[in-house]
């Protein structure tokens, strides 16, 4: 193709890429192939000597679309230089000192204090441009709105949504980010509130004191009480060993990131340096770069889900990457599957997004796309291509579908649902074609058809009576467990929890809860609240029939001495049956327990004090105390 031509499509392509990743949260292609096609450019624009004048490697930004108020920065925030070679550190810091941080995966926000108190908050926009999002900002979990400093300061930092925090959205938002730049930029301060965002501080703009060097600054922010973004100071020598421990590390790391961030840390020097058109010269970005591996494509398998969304998911010759093998990626939705032109046999190249999740960098063969279903793999029903915004996904639009239907009551027997062993999805599906379920309750009536089920291929007079065994079991569950196993939009274990404890552990007052009602709880939002009202109004009878069969475990706090700790637990139990019934006693002392070790960790419990464990490591650079069960239960049993 014409080496121009190439050019003006790059641009455009870039620049729509652009827009609706920065305006509208969709990513139209991969992070890797923006890089990869902003490195095209780049060498295109350095052989012809041309630079078209819409070219996104001059502009910093897009315009802003929304409805809340724009702000003008006083000082432009420009975009980072960015590199993936380490070498290019070495060289850009020469004999001077450098700071390391990670680049977090959030939305930039830049903070102003007057007389100690926060009077606004914009967020970064384009770049010239941003959104005032002031009364959004108050609500952020750890963001102090009033220091003691009665100078006016500036600050920027990166508002953010840990990936622990955002494990209840994770069924209806796609990644940490989208959903922490939609929570910040929400019209009602209301809704932002409930989503558990958090800033971290990175950068001193403007203040009265005359920092000397940028860790300085940083851990003047830390006294104000910010949580500031952790450095590291390196210079050349140990820049890679440096870059090459952060790396295992952040693997573990609960904030998303895309890198790090290395810039001088004498700030006078820094000054100095001034920026080009488009990058500041004190700073440079450094960008993991991605282990990637070819593979051969053997299939597209569609997935219905609960919902009737059809996901296609690509499947492919097992590799290794970054330590583990891989053999599928979600492809996500139909654009992608369309642009990647994807087809079997295909040669694709692999690669893991922020070093964990599989995806599809290219395909290298393009010999696709494959043909879509043209009705739904599990129940042959009709199916439909919805547009949303700029992406295709599939439907389908069979209200009866089993798979709808599987994947239903597949979650309704999961473990941290109503814990049914032994009722295997593959059984569940014999059971569905067979007729002997048709919704919920009948799981507790399978009993009808004992002499059936025994007389099945794989099932004797011993398993049989295993499964009755382990359904009768699931009569007697706590509360919370139920109303997360109907499998209502968004309503995850924690959200199951703060409704119980809301409503007083009473199931006839959560069936009847208004909208209102349910929004008074910190941790319920609009959506949540809808979903819930209009499940109990449409499903009555299969919960009246549900609770014919199911009693509930009085799940009362008993004590108030745990109250605002906050616990991991990890390895070998033996004092408590299982990390389940260790959990279920530190909430009844009003406790809390979460997956992943952070900041907010006040104790890691493992009988193995002295194990190298993640856990345990990260444990100890929080400086988290490690407790075995009997410390634990002498410290609060008391
Ligand atoms: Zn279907």
């Amino acid at each position: 193709m014409d080496k121009l031509k190439r050019m003006a499509e790059l641009v455009d392509l870039l620049e729509k890429a652009n827009y609706s990743y920065e305006q509208k949260n969709e990513e139209l292609i991969s992070n890797f192939e923006y890089d990869k096609l902003y490195d095209e450019l780049v060498n295109l624009e350095k052989e012809l000597n041309i630079i078209l004048s819409n070219s996104v490697t001059q502009k910093v930004g897009e315009q802003v679309a929304s409805s809340l108020q724009k702000v003008a920065h006083n000082l432009p925030m420009l975009s980072l230089n960015k590199t993936k070679n380490i070498d290019e550190l070495k060289n850009f810091l020469g004999d001077k000192m450098g700071l390391l941080t990670y680049k977090l995966d959030g939305l930039t926000i830049v903070l102003t204090y007057k007389n100690s108190e926060l009077v606004q908050a914009v967020t970064r926009g384009n770049g010239q441009i941003g959104e005032d999002v002031t009364l959004n900002a108050r609500t952020f979990k750890n963001l102090p709105i009033k220091i003691d400093y009665a100078k006016d300061l500036v600050i920027r930092g990166e508002a953010i949504i840990t990936y622990s925090d955002f494990e209840k959205f994770s069924d209806a938002y796609k990644n940490p980010r989208n959903f922490c730049s939609g929570s910040v930029r929400q019209l009602d301060p209301k809704v932002t509130a409930k989503r558990d965002v958090r800033l971290i501080a990175f950068a001193v703009v403007e203040s009265d004191e005359t920092f000397i060097t940028r860790s300085e600054s940083l851990d003047f922010l830390d006294k104000l009480g910010f949580s500031v973004v952790s450095y590291k100071i390196v210079d050349k020598d140990i820049v890679e060993e440096t870059i090459q421990q952060i790396s295992t590390q952040v693997k573990e790391s609960d904030c998303a990131t895309d890198g790090l961030v290395l810039s001088f840390n004498d700030l006078q020097y820094s000054k100095t340096l001034g920026a080009t058109s488009k990058f500041p010269k004190d700073s440079i970005a450094f960008k993991w770069k991605d282990e990637v591996a070819n593979t051969t494509l053997l299939d597209i398998k569609w997935n219905t889900s609960r919902t009737g969304l059809i996901n296609p998911i690509a499947i492919f010759e097992k590799v290794e990457l970054e330590g583990t093998t891989i053999e599928k990626a979600s492809v996500h939705n139909i654009s992608i599957l369309e642009n990647l032109q994807l087809g079997k046999g295909d040669t694709i190249s692999v690669y893991k997004a922020n070093m964990i999740i599989p995806q599809i960098a290219e395909n290298l063969t393009r010999t696709g796309p494959i043909n879509l279903p043209r009705t739904c793999p599990v129940c042959d029903g009709d199916v439909v291509i919805r547009q949303e915004n700029n992406t295709k996904h599939l439907y389908c639009i069979n209200p009866n579908c089993s798979a709808k239907k599987l994947e239903s009551f597949a979650h309704f027997v999961s473990r941290n649902a109503m814990n049914i062993e032994d009722l295997s999805k593959k059984t569940l599906e014999k059971f569905l074609a067979l007729g002997y379920l048709e919704e919920f309750s009948d799981i507790f009536k399978l009993e009808k058809y004992k002499n059936q089920i025994i007389a099945q291929e794989g099932f004797g007079e011993r398993s049989y009576q295993n499964l009755i065994d382990n359904i009768n079991k699931a009569r007697n569950i706590p509360l919370y467990q139920f109303i997360y196993a109907l499998g209502i939009l968004q309503v995850g274990v924690s959200t199951a929890k703060l409704i119980c404890k809301h409503f007083d552990e009473d199931i006839q007052k959560i069936c009847n809860a208004s909208i209102e009602e349910l929004i008074e709880i910190d941790g319920v939002g609009e959506v949540t609240a809808k979903a819930m009202v209009e499940f109990f109004n449409k499903y009555k009878s299969i919960i009246e029939n549900l609770l014919v069969e199911v009693k509930f475990q009085s799940y009362k706090k008993v004590s108030d001495k745990l109250t605002k700790l906050t616990f991991v637990i990890t390895g070998e139990l033996s004092h408590f049956a299982n990390r389940k019934a260790l959990q279920q006693y530190i909430e009844q002392q009003g406790g809390k327990v979460t997956a992943t070790i952070s900041k907010n960790t006040n104790y890691l419990i493992n009988n193995d004090i002295n194990s190298t464990s993640s856990k345990n490591k990260k444990a100890k650079q929080l400086e988290i105390p490690i407790l075995t069960e009997e410390m634990f239960l002498e410290m609060f049993s008391g």
